[in-house]
């Protein structure tokens, strides 16, 4: 059934994502599509192969430093706040907090306006602009930790564990799993910010968007290739940052007895920390908490609120009971248990 007014003309949910009818685009499309809008460079939301990409500069430039510069047919770039006529609708892209260049992508339509927010988190995060509420009829927001029980703790607290057993430890190596675009540079900034200012080892696969990183304004102090020419001895007391697969791998044996951290918004389900191996969890998420994701839908007060990727009943049910008219899209294609950035 189609209208021409409501939300369903201005965006609705189909099999590859959600399509705008009336600007021919789809947002975070899993499969190539002709005209697609990017909300940020995470794998399972940014693809390579479209037609045509409007994104952020810097998520333009995140897709350029991992799929190569011929990623998409075109590109265009769109700054935060500005408004671009697409067919029949405006797009215009504000900050989402997720990581550098993330943004919530706001289509407007005959005085409607639907905003989906992509990934977000609410609290401080050095690396990268903060979430900026727009009102919006319709607010599709993620629920990766859309239960109660995950409360994030402040993330000075958990650099503050990593330090402390870097000095409790100084004959072995700390080995932080993080995510290659995000975490891994929102981390390293926090120890920094935490007074940590000796050499950081960084896994090879990281050293591109580190650099990428710097560029755009957020310095991450001396950093140096975890490399095998660097004895073991020499790694005692360091600190590495990889991605998590690394840890289990090969790779970190050439250092001094590790400790394997991992620095995940997972990190606050032991279970998983202990099936991983991880001796020491750090509960850093680039994902809103409970609270982050039930505080965003009270501030905002969209006239309705979809959810997509994650665990829909829980914030569907506290939608309702605070009046909210809400909806579970079930969007497929999205990484909701160990992707990345999480
Ligand atoms: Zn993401
Ligand atoms: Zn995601």
């Amino acid at each position: 059934m189609s209208s021409d007014h409501g939300p369903a003309s201005v965006l609705r949910p189909t099999p590859a994502g959600l399509w705008c009818r009336e600007g021919d685009f789809y947002i975070d499309p899993p499969r190539p599509v002709d005209r697609a809008v990017i909300t940020h460079g995470h794998a399972d939301h940014a693809r390579a192969g479209h037609g045509a990409v409007l994104a952020t500069p810097e998520t333009l430039a995140i897709m350029g430093e991992r799929y190569g510069v011929d990623f998409a047919g075109q590109t265009q770039a769109l700054a935060y706040g500005e408004r671009l006529q697409v067919g029949g609708v405006e797009v215009s892209l504000a900050p989402a907090g997720h990581v550098l260049g993330s943004a919530q992508a706001t289509v407007r339509r005959g005085g409607f306006t639907i905003t989906a927010s992509g990934d977000y988190k609410r609290r401080r995060d050095p690396t990268c602009a903060a979430f900026e509420p727009v009102p919006s009829d319709v607010f599709i927001t993620e629920a990766t930790f859309g239960l109660p029980v995950f409360r994030h703790p402040p993330d000075t607290q958990e650099i503050g564990r990593l330090l402390r057993s870097v000095q409790q430890f100084p004959e072995r190596a700390h080995l932080v799993g993080a995510y290659a675009l995000g975490k891994a540079q929102r981390v390293i900034r926090l120890i920094r910010e935490a007074g940590w200012d000796k050499t950081i080892h960084v896994h090879g696969a990281m050293d591109r968007l580190n650099r990428l990183y710097e560029r755009h304004g957020v310095d991450l102090g001396p950093l140096a290739p975890a490399t095998t020419d660097t004895k073991k001895k020499d790694f005692e007391g360091a600190i590495i940052v990889a991605p998590p697969s690394a840890l289990a791998d090969r790779w970190s044996r050439r250092f001094p007895d590790p400790v394997d951290c991992f620095a995940s918004g997972w990190m606050r389900v032991r279970a998983r920390a202990r099936q991983r191996g991880v001796e020491l969890p750090l509960i850093i998420s680039d994902h809103a908490d409970w609270d982050e994701l039930t505080a965003t839908l009270d501030e905002l007060r969209p006239g309705e609120v979809w959810i997509t990727h994650g665990r829909e009943e829980a914030l569907e049910r506290w939608c309702e009971l605070q009046g909210i008219p809400a909806r579970a899209l079930r969007l497929v294609g999205y990484d909701e248990e160990e992707g990345e950035g999480e």
